[in-house]
């Protein structure tokens, strides 16, 4: 047995959970985003990095002080939630862990007076070939007439503050979504009525807008997470990183960059990488690891600061030579005391995977 250390030393840890926004154009995916980026960083204790490359971390702490009495953090071990920046399916079809999706949950965003459109059928469709557990978003809430707006309130608490009229037209689009959701075999109610996420799909009325019922979606969330995806969650953090190209991207002083979602273990600033490229695997090292430098020293200096390593799960930027043929979704390893053959072997599989999977989907 060569001491190579996989699982030798660190014990196991659990990582955050990874989140991919899908709905039909103009359903409101990204000012949701924007929402729940905004409200973190109003809570979050300054200085906390929440603007990851592409992602989006919201910390355990973060989404406790956004849901309230919603979520204790006492009754969690997962150390929060990362959201992918870039909603959409065809982000999610590309973006790729071994095997499966990248993002390990979704949220489905659906207009509630809009309902059912092409893309949100799609979107479900994806959802349901890569086994994708998700909630449904059910936004816009703030637009049924008469609305009176809580701001970043809790949906139990500006239901109450509705009119008897306002209420039930909102769960006349609600149930209407929720039969819809039915229509495609997929058993749904709202979120507070389902005690089995796995078999049943969780409706959250929500505004991108003024933020209510974000507490909640970011409640189901995490409980979802915790309650069915922990074992999923447990990584070799110290292990070395695996992640998925999220862009490939010029940047001045620094030539190709990939930027990366890390989902398991961790990279470093010296570390050898194999990448998925167009024609074969890249083997390369790594110059520097680069995240977004806080808003308020950008003025002065680069965009981005360097930093020693990360783990997963989490988003940054790899400058190294020789990444022109990086491709979007193909696979990033580490090698660190390993074979490099044995790495390259593990990339160039996973390159054929996503290459057959693209000819089936024509
Ligand atoms: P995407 O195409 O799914 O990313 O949708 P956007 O986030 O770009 O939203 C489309 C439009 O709907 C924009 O004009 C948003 O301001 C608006 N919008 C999104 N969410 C809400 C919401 O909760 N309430 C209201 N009133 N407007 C919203």
């Amino acid at each position: 047995d060569t001491d190579t250390g996989a699982g030798s030393h660190d014990p196991t840890s659990l990582r955050t959970p990874i989140v991919a926004v899908l709905g039909h154009v103009d359903h409101g995916k990204t000012s949701l985003l924007d929402k729940i980026r905004g409200s973190a960083v109003i809570e979050g204790e300054a200085g906390a990095i929440t603007q990851h490359i592409g992602a989006t971390a919201v910390p355990l702490d973060v989404v406790s002080s956004i849901a309230g009495d919603l979520v204790n953090p006492d009754d969690f071990d997962l150390p929060g939630l990362l959201f992918i920046d870039t909603p959409g399916h065809h982000s999610f079809t590309t973006l790729r862990s071994r095997g499966g999706a990248l993002a390990d949950i979704a949220i489905l965003v659906v207009d509630v007076n809009d309902g059912f459109q092409p893309q949100t059928l799609e979107a479900l469709d994806i959802l349901k070939r890569s086994q994708t557990p998700f909630i449904v978003a059910a936004n816009k809430i703030d637009t049924v007439p008469g609305w009176n707006a809580n701001e970043d309130s809790p949906i139990n608490a500006t239901y109450e503050a509705q009119s008897d009229r306002v209420s039930s037209r909102l769960d006349e689009s609600l149930y209407e979504i929720i039969g819809n959701l039915s229509d495609e075999d997929f058993s749904a109610d709202l979120y507070w009525r389902v005690q089995n996420f796995q078999r049943n799909v969780g409706v959250v009325p929500v505004s991108a807008m003024t933020g209510e019922g974000v507490p909640d979606l970011l409640a189901v969330m995490m409980g979802l997470s915790q309650r069915y995806m922990k074992e999923e969650m447990e990584i070799d953090v110290q292990g070395p990183g695996v992640g998925t190209v999220l862009e490939v991207k010029e940047e001045k002083g620094f030539g190709t960059t990939i930027d990366i979602v890390l989902y398991d273990g961790t990279i470093k600033a010296d570390d050898q990488i194999v990448v998925g490229g167009m024609n074969q695997p890249i083997v390369t090292d790594v110059r520097a690891l680069l995240q977004p430098r806080p808003l308020a020293e950008i003025r002065t200096e680069s965009r981005f600061e360097k930093v020693d390593e990360i783990s997963a799960a989490s988003g940054i930027k790899v400058a190294a030579p020789e990444l022109a043929d990086a491709m979007a979704g193909a696979p990033v390893r580490v090698v660190r005391n390993r074979e490099l053959d044995e790495v390259v072997d593990e990339v160039e599989a996973e390159l054929a995977d996503i290459a057959v999977d693209t000819e089936e989907q024509g």
